[in-house]
């Protein structure tokens, strides 16, 4: 296992069906969104994020990601419900 080694990253328009890497939405054809290429173990992949993901994951970084600093694939999802709980639970106070 080595580490995956960022190639190239940046907005890009869809061009097929993609799920986000970090919640599991569908992102459509034509769809502006961030994308990230990489390589490791032998193969080439990209990673796509919506854009509540890609703003949340600038905005709470240690959210997302785990004692490695590692973001597991739905693990954004999966903060942004938590955060959000979190929030929801602050105004009821
Ligand atoms: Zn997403």
């Amino acid at each position: 296992m080595s580490m995956p080694v960022l190639i190239r990253e940046g907005e890009v328009k869809t061009r097929k069906d993609h799920r986000c890497f970090g919640c599991g939405e569908k992102i459509p054809v034509g769809t502006e969104v961030y994308s990230s290429t990489c390589t490791g173990d032998g193969c080439i992949y990209t990673l796509y994020l919506c854009t509540e993901c890609r703003e949340f994951m600038t905005d709470y970084p240690d959210l997302c990601e785990d004692y490695d600093g590692i973001i597991w694939e739905g693990r954004i999802g999966e903060a942004r419900q938590e955060f959000e709980a979190d929030m929801a639970g602050k105004e009821v106070e």
